[in-house]
């Protein structure tokens, strides 16, 4: 059964107020109907983005649900007297889902990480998720006027159709192209071809539970530190919202 979702509101951006697991689940349901679903997993840099970019904020308007990606959404929700309840990252979501997908013999379309990168992707799923049945694939460097991609979604039907575009590609992609499919999952989520394919590292379980995975991807990644920017940018806005409040 389909559930209705509270939201929280954070810089006009309606997040459902979720768990991993109840969202996921929500997910298969709509999946196993045959309906179609948009879902952003949006990170602080997201929510800014959207505040400051119409257009964007046009492609996350078109979502289903927005979930919170990252710690810093949790505690942005918990500054202005909010509550939610866990983050629902783009790369948690992606492996909930394969793992039920894999049970339940679904299928899934693959759009996004470079040319190298995809087949790894690809040798992954089928190693670990041996009854996922990936209905075509595409890596992320294409030419946006050429229909191939969607024609082949269209044809294909798959369950899910994950878009590993990076922001905002990823959002404005499947919010241009929805209205095109039938049914489907549409999800955007960032570098998670790259984690699963082994090229990028998410952080150790200790980073994570500390909620400092965002400073250990910086200690690795240090040209990150102008994206990371909108962490603390993220963090004043929120600041300056629960100042109007009172
Ligand atoms: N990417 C892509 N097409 C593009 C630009 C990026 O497929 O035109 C891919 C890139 O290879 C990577 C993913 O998008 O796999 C997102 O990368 P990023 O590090 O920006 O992800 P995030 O930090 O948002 O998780």
């Amino acid at each position: 059964m389909i559930k209705q979702f509270d939201r929280v509101n954070i810089l006009g951006v309606p997040f459902v107020r979720t768990t991993l697991k109840e969202m996921s689940e929500q997910l298969v349901t709509h999946a196993e109907l045959k309906e179609k679903a948009f879902v952003v997993t949006a990170n602080p840099e997201i929510v800014l983005h959207a505040y400051e970019n119409d257009d964007y904020k046009r492609s996350i308007d078109k979502a289903t649900y927005v979930t919170a990606d990252g710690i810093g959404v949790v505690k942005g929700a918990q500054l202005i007297g909010e509550k939610l309840p866990e983050r629902v990252t783009g790369f948690d979501l992606f492996m909930r889902l394969l793992t039920m997908a894999n049970e339940k013999g679904q299928s899934i379309y693959l759009l996004g990480a470079s040319k190298e990168v995809l087949p790894k992707t690809i040798a992954q799923i089928e190693t670990q998720f041996p009854h996922v049945k990936i209905t075509g694939s595409h890596h992320g460097f294409f030419d946006w006027a050429d229909d191939a991609i969607p024609n082949e979604i269209r044809e294909t039907k798959p369950d899910y159709v994950f878009v590993a575009l990076g922001l905002p590609r990823q959002e404005n992609w499947i919010a241009q192209h929805m209205d095109q499919f039938d049914h489907g999952v549409f999800m955007g989520i960032g570098g998670s071809f790259d984690v699963l394919a082994g090229e990028v590292k998410r952080a150790p379980m200790f980073w994570q539970k500390i909620h400092l995975e965002w400073f250990y991807r910086l200690l690795k990644q240090p040209s990150r530190i102008g994206r990371m920017m909108a962490l603390p940018r993220f963090g004043i806005k929120m600041l300056q919202e629960r100042k109007k409040q009172r």
